[in-house]
């Protein structure tokens, strides 16, 4: 970073005030999480310089003996980590791995079902917006009233559509999901079974929720939420089955060109972390936190979604608060608290309003912060939402006092 300095100073300022940020906010965005300098480093490293189109030993560049270490070390890791015979490492991020294995198994037009995204699904998982919903016909499912996904009525509507390809994942979905019960119905309608773990893939790897490596045929991942990692992407499978509808291929020359081998050698530092038993005990203080989180918020008359948590994340319902998604995210930032506004289960507020926001404690347990630091968080969430005006100074103390009790790197 001093190099930046002196050479760029205005992006130096950029880059200082984001440390900052970093260090004086509370972080709940449920899918951001604060690496390790050894993660850091090796994206900082020489690697980024090196051209390695196709696959450790079947490169079309020279050189490349020592990213194929890399490359190699961050495959092994991941199938060691998850309990899988295949993992390619090279999608740049968790939409670039979804893309890559729809074109793999999918023609445009087929049927795929995916989580509604006003339910939790992701963009990546059919929305209009995104490049599948407008290449595949896509049949949304969704939670049933008490905010759990409602398998029955995911089977009638399997039954009635047949899909080709079934996604079972999300982005704000707080309780535990049944991939036996997904796998299930893909094979009772002939359809394959994609898991998209990308929040709780930490989780996983630390057997904190069930894996969904047996059940799926092909489970894909971002690497930076739970799993604290790099920013990027990752496909896991059997061996046989990535060979058979080609996974390498559609990953490149299929959706990609030269693989980001920096991104790839911290992936592989991420992966050496989270196979150490310590991990197992960060994964498990972040559902505690959770949890303490939520029984706090709810202990102050804020409505959560499903009605609390199982894994790293909460959805909570403002609509009785009076204030909407888009209104708390203003006003927790007033105080230094960062979450995101977020769609609840049949809102009645537009996405971009929204009535509800998404809270998270992977990032803050990265720093430390403990089951009762999470009561600290809630009462600040509660004075914000409550009178801003008269509770701000309050709320931006207590913030301080955790933050600087807690601090970062
Ligand atoms: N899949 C899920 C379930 C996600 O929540 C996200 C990101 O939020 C993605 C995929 C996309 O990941 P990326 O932002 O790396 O493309």
């Amino acid at each position: 970073f001093d190099d930046v300095k002196v050479y760029d100073p205005e992006l130096a300022e950029a880059i200082s005030l984001e440390i900052g940020r970093q260090n004086d906010h509370i972080e709940l965005i449920a899918s951001e999480n604060f690496v390790s300098k050894a993660v850091m480093a090796a994206m900082g490293s020489q690697l980024t310089n090196k051209y390695a189109e196709g696959y450790p030993g079947k490169r079309y560049y020279g050189g490349c003996e020592y990213v194929d270490m890399a490359e190699n070390l961050a495959i092994e890791r991941a199938k060691k980590l998850f309990g899988c015979t295949y993992a390619n490492v090279q999608p740049h991020s968790g939409a670039q791995a979804n893309m890559a294995v729809f074109f793999a198994l999918l023609k445009p037009g087929d049927t795929v079902l995916g989580m509604n995204l006003a339910h939790g699904g992701h963009l990546t998982h059919g929305s209009p917006v995104n490049m599948s919903g407008s290449y595949f016909n896509i049949v949304p499912y969704g939670v049933n009233d008490e905010g759990f996904i409602d398998y029955d009525d995911l089977r009638s509507i399997a039954l009635e559509s047949k899909p080709k390809l079934i996604i079972a994942g999300a982005s704000a979905y707080a309780r535990k999901i049944d991939f036996k019960k997904f796998r299930e119905i893909a094979d009772e309608v002939g359809a394959f079974l994609m898991v998209d773990m990308a929040h709780i893939a930490g989780l996983v790897a630390a057997g904190c929720h069930e894996s969904p490596i047996p059940y799926a045929h092909v489970t894909t991942t971002t690497t930076h939420k739970t799993l604290r990692g790099p920013r990027g992407g990752m496909i896991l499978s059997s061996a046989e089955f990535a060979e058979e509808y080609k996974l390498n291929k559609s990953v490149f020359p299929g959706i990609q060109g030269g693989p980001l081998m920096h991104v790839i050698a911290a992936k592989a530092v991420c992966f050496k972390e989270a196979l150490d038993p310590s991990f197992t005990e960060y994964a498990k203080r972040v559902i505690e936190n959770s949890q303490a989180l939520a029984k706090g918020l709810m202990k102050r008359g804020f409505n959560l979604v499903s009605g609390g948590t199982d894994n790293h994340l909460m959805l909570v319902d403002l609509q009785n608060m009076g204030v909407t998604g888009k209104d708390a995210e203003k006003l927790l930032d007033a105080a230094n608290i960062t979450c995101n506004k977020n769609t609840v289960p049949n809102d009645p507020a537009s996405p971009f309003v929204t009535s509800g926001i998404r809270l998270g404690t992977a990032a803050v347990t990265t720093r430390g912060l403990k089951p009762e630091d999470m009561d600290v968080i809630a009462e600040a969430i509660y004075l914000l939402i409550k009178d801003v005006d008269a509770n701000k100074e309050k709320a931006m103390a207590m913030v301080k006092t955790l933050t600087d009790q807690y601090p970062l790197y």
